[in-house]
């Protein structure tokens, strides 16, 4: 057994420097992610940090992707299945249509005008 070398390295990691020494805010920036409710939310990253592939939307909570064409967050639950899909698995196709019709009817009026 040896005695007296368990001390060594125990201030390791306790710099005495402070923060304010180093005023200097680090240099960041600006990352936008698309949710797929549409939302835009800029968020800052330190300029060495790798920006994640997703953030959660400040705004709805749900996961938002850097690719503004193809949020995340729609293909969670049913990948395979598109709306249309899913509709026509509960009704006729012919519903299922005019359903689809309404909702780009409503899409496009939103949208236009
Ligand atoms: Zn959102």
């Amino acid at each position: 057994m040896s005695s007296g070398s368990a001390i060594r390295g125990s201030r390791v990691g306790s710099s005495p420097m402070r923060p304010d020494e180093r005023s200097e805010p680090a240099p960041r920036r600006e990352v936008t992610y698309f949710c797929a409710a549409g939302h835009e939310s800029q968020i800052w990253f330190a300029l060495d940090a790798a920006a994640p592939e997703t953030w959660d939307c400040p705004r709805c909570g749900q996961p938002a992707g850097l690719d503004g064409q193809n949020p995340p967050g729609r293909s969670r639950a049913e990948p395979y299945k598109s709306h249309l899909a899913y509709v026509k698995e509960r009704r006729s196709d012919e519903d299922g249509a005019k359903i689809l019709a309404e909702a780009l009817e409503k899409l496009r009026q939103r949208r236009g005008r």
